[in-house]
């Protein structure tokens, strides 16, 4: 891994090459490869004039719109660290995002400035923000329009033709602090070198080629006549699993990467068919809804080739039900954290379709191990479930600001990921459960997503999150919090017993509460446990 790309301003210097072709699609605008190079150039110099250089982190705080994609290729090449902050956020918390990291630029939409904008004067280091898409007029001293640099998107092709300003940027340098999702605690802002970064670029390129190789076939050689790619892009670029996964790879490679403003199923099948798009995905909720929705039938999806996903836990089934409805499609599963800049192990094609359980073998640059959870060094023998400890060179370096943590997960080269897995004696990874995710009642472990999907099996459950809830003397018992399907009913008894039809007793939950919407999830389609558990601290615990 001594020979990657030395980093991302390397990348954007490169991808220039793609020409005429279409990068970015949102709505009715269309950014060419070269119009991106330009903008791109015409930002970084904004920056570099108002004194952003190497090391200052400079936050992007949007929906994805093609000015995030511009202000964190403008912020890399000068070897700024970017730092995206999760557009969800309230007020409140992309304070603390922008303090945590000590931004000195921020570049936000309009809605996030409404947002922000009582909190600017709480942000220490800040000294510039630039607005996008704001229709009104700004009288803040330095606040500005980030059209007043740039124009609207559809014009940047016309910006002039200037190079990158000059900086040196190397493959140690920082790149880019994005913040874990805060599943089981206050998001940590994990810090990633340029190596770091351009290394996942690398493995997303050789994917293809691995599973061949696995099986001592040769790749089939490129068409060099094949249409451009395409992707759809229905996750956020402010984690990883849009930016790393997605974003990047599509820039290196000359694919075009299709927005939408918010995930929408229909308008995503109105896309795949204008814009022939070949690969979807993002996490496993997105996949299943491209299957269910009864409008895909109206729709021309036949130029599909790829559903992937990964991020959060999927059922097996999905790779069946990818097959069945996308015929020309290869359904395909990567496992990753912010802490490793997304994808590790990934898992597609033959080898996902004989393993539908398994996020598959690590990236020929990772390694993975499994330990004693408890003792964190005993490496266990294949077959053994412990946690999961995955070494690469996309690994991160630190938490920002955090030593504490820094010191519990990166050790030794290593990332200590928090999941239970097992490896198979080839090597395939399966993803058991977060070692949090898991609760012991009397000594008993008990795996969340074991009785999850117990309960998904049922008919009448859309959705459904097992928690611990605290006991006296067995420490904790399990919960569960359930969604029922539109018009479908079931009673709490009913579906113990369902469980408990299938399951030790132990297993079974207690208590059952029903949900009446979707649970609550995070940007990256997580359930936030966190919240269901607060669900049960009123009810009498049980003796
Ligand atoms: P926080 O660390 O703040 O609690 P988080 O762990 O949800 O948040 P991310 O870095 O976005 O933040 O997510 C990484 C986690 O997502 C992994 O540790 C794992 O639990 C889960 N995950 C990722 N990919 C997969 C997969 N293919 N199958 C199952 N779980 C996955
Ligand atoms: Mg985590």
């Amino acid at each position: 891994w001594k020979n990657l790309p030395p980093s991302l301003r390397s990348v954007v210097e490169a991808s220039r090459a793609h020409g005429e072709r279409v990068f970015l699609v949102y709505e009715d605008e269309r950014v060419t490869f070269e119009a991106f190079y330009r903008a791109v150039s015409a930002f970084a110099r904004e920056l570099a004039a108002q004194g952003v250089g190497k090391g200052d982190r400079v936050a992007v705080i949007m929906r994805n719109l093609p000015e995030w994609v511009v202000a964190f290729y403008a912020a890399a090449s000068l070897g700024a660290v970017i730092t995206p902050l999760n557009a969800w956020w309230t007020g409140p918390e992309l304070e603390y995002g922008l303090t945590d990291s000590g931004a000195k630029v921020a570049i936000v939409d309009a809605e996030r400035y409404q947002r922000l904008s009582q909190h600017l004067s709480n942000c220490p280091g800040l000294v510039r923000v630039y607005v996008s898409r704001e229709a009104e007029e700004i009288a803040h001293p330095w606040v500005a329009k980030l059209e007043s640099v740039l124009g609207s998107a559809n014009d940047w092709g016309r910006l002039p033709d200037q190079p990158l300003p000059p900086a040196e940027v190397g493959p140690e340098d920082d790149a880019t602090i994005f913040y874990t999702s805060g599943t089981t605690g206050k998001p940590k802002g994990a810090l990633a070198t340029q190596r770091a970064v351009n290394s996942n670029i690398m493995t997303a390129a050789a994917a293809g080629a691995r599973g061949f190789l696995r099986r001592g076939e040769a790749p089939p050689a490129p068409d060099p006549s094949a249409p451009q790619r395409s992707s759809l892009i229905s996750v956020p670029f402010f984690h990883v699993t849009g930016c790393f996964a997605v974003l990047n790879p599509s820039l290196f490679s000359g694919a075009k990467l299709v927005m939408m403003y918010r995930w929408d199923v229909v308008r995503a099948f109105e896309l795949i068919e204008r814009e022939k798009i070949q690969s979807a995905g993002g996490v496993p909720t997105i996949a299943w809804q491209l299957i269910e929705h009864p409008a895909r039938a109206n729709y021309d999806l036949s130029s599909l080739e790829a559903v992937a996903y990964g991020g959060a836990p999927s059922a097996p089934e999905l790779v069946r039900r990818i097959r069945e409805t996308f015929p020309k499609s290869q359904p395909g599963q990567g496992w990753g954290m912010t802490e490793t800049c997304a994808t590790v192990t990934s898992n597609s094609a033959e080898d996902y379709i004989n393993r539908p359980d398994s996020c598959g073998p690590a990236a020929a640059v990772a390694e993975l191990q499994i330990r004693d959870a408890a003792d964190g060094v005993t490496v266990l023998p294949a077959g053994e479930v412990g946690e999961l400890w995955s070494k690469g060179p996309m690994n991160c370096k630190l938490y920002w600001n955090k030593p504490e943590a820094t010191a519990q997960t990166f050790v030794d080269g290593w990332v200590r990921t928090g999941d239970l897995a097992k490896l198979d004696e080839e090597g395939f990874c399966f993803i058991i459960d977060r070692a949090k995710d898991m609760l012991i009642r009397g000594g008993e472990n008990i795996y969340c997503v074991e009785v999850e999907n117990v309960l998904y099996d049922h008919p009448a459950v859309m959705d459904a999150a097992v928690v611990g809830i605290p006991h006296r003397t067995l420490g904790e018992e399990p919960a569960a919090v359930v969604t029922l399907k539109p018009g479908a009913e079931a009673t709490e008894a009913e579906l113990r017993a369902h469980v408990a039809e299938r399951l030790a007793a132990f297993k079974v939950p207690v208590q059952i509460r029903f949900w009446h919407e979707t649970l609550p999830r995070n940007a990256n389609g997580k359930i936030l446990k966190n919240e269901l558990k607060k669900l049960f601290e009123d009810a009498p615990a049980s003796a």
